[in-house]
């Protein structure tokens, strides 16, 4: 049995080398032969030159490299991809998930014969409350809204075996949402509770608007109830532009020499309809996009070296 860690690294000089010391630590210990496949996602920094030197000491080390930054996403698909593992294990490289912690999601795919055993966070620590809120109800919002139901609190941080490899693999979509994806596959799932540490060193590689990406592309992946919501708000402005033309009607019959409408209900009329005609081009908008994304069909990723592979 062979055991692949899945680590995608952007600009993580800093941490690299300590997450590649603990990982070995934990993986020497284990039953099965393991390999670690670092995905780096076109690094500006050192990344790529610490991950060359560990891979000509360690044999167990490969690299996969792109040529640009293709985003986070896109170095998990990666990783999945090139993976020859029995089982695999997806971890960030900012020691976040704790690497002991891939012992306990063994133990239970083991006594469990689970297909994914997904790690759960009980605590996060060291995250600034922003990160903290937008996360909590972010999962719970995408679950009111999906038509599929998805663990909350869940991350990428997750054991899968071999059936779960290869379903991925025959996955083509573009803008992919793996955690989703992965739950929307069934099999056997189980949790994993843990503790999220705090960063080991550097910054988070997910500033705001990599965030907001992520979350959209979590959402238009797995909803069209936006596009629901949309008509539903064409159809209350319909209803409140009709009782509003009612009463502009019976004022006038009531009242035909003195009525003047007044300037304040034409802007906010105009201001009111022409938002809510934005909001629903722009969602549109945004369904179109990914089906752009989709028809050029372009691959998600260009991979330039390949060391140990
Ligand atoms: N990452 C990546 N490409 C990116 C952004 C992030 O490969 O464009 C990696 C990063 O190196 C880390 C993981 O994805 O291993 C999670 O990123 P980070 O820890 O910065 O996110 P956070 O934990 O703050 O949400
Ligand atoms: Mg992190």
């Amino acid at each position: 049995m062979l055991l692949t860690v899945i680590t995608p690294c952007y600009n993580e000089e800093q941490v690299i080398q300590e997450t590649y010391k603990r990982l070995t630590e934990v993986l020497q210990t284990i039953e099965y032969d393991y390999e670690l496949l670092f995905v780096n996602d076109g690094s500006k920094d050192k990344t790529l030159s610490i991950l060359s030197e560990l891979a000509a000491q360690d044999q167990h080390v490969k690299v996969i490299s792109f040529s640009r930054n293709f985003g986070h996403q896109c170095a998990v698909t990666a990783g999945i991809n090139n993976c020859k593992g029995d089982l695999a294990v997806i971890i960030d490289a900012d020691l976040q998930d704790p690497p002991e912690v891939i012992l306990d999601m063994l133990e239970i795919q083991k006594k469990e014969q689970a297909n994914v055993v997904y790690g759960v966070r009980k605590k996060r620590e060291g995250e600034s409350w922003f990160k903290l809120v937008t996360a909590r109800y972010f999962y719970r919002i995408l679950n009111k809204m999906s038509e599929v139901q998805f663990p909350v609190d869940t991350g990428d941080f997750r054991l899968i075996d071999r059936k779960i490899i290869d379903e991925f693999n025959r996955l083509h979509e573009k803008n992919k949402y793996i955690r989703g994806l992965i739950s929307w596959m069934g099999y056997k799932q189980l949790p994993c509770y843990y503790e999220r540490k705090e960063r080991f060193a550097g910054e988070t590689k997910y500033p705001l608007r990599k965030m907001l990406r992520f979350a959209s592309i979590g959402l238009m992946s797995f909803s069209k109830k936006p596009l629901k919501i949309a008509t539903w708000l064409g159809f209350i402005a319909v209803i409140l532009s009709l009782i509003y033309s009612l009463i502009v009607l019976i004022s006038k019959l009531i009242n035909p020499s003195g009525f003047v409408l007044g300037w304040t209900t034409i802007v906010l009329l105009i201001v009111f309809f022409g938002g809510i005609q934005l909001l629903t081009i722009g969602i549109l908008g945004q369904y179109i996009g990914n089906l752009f994304d989709e028809s050029k069909d372009r691959p998600e990723y260009i991979i330039e070296h390949r060391i140990n592979l």
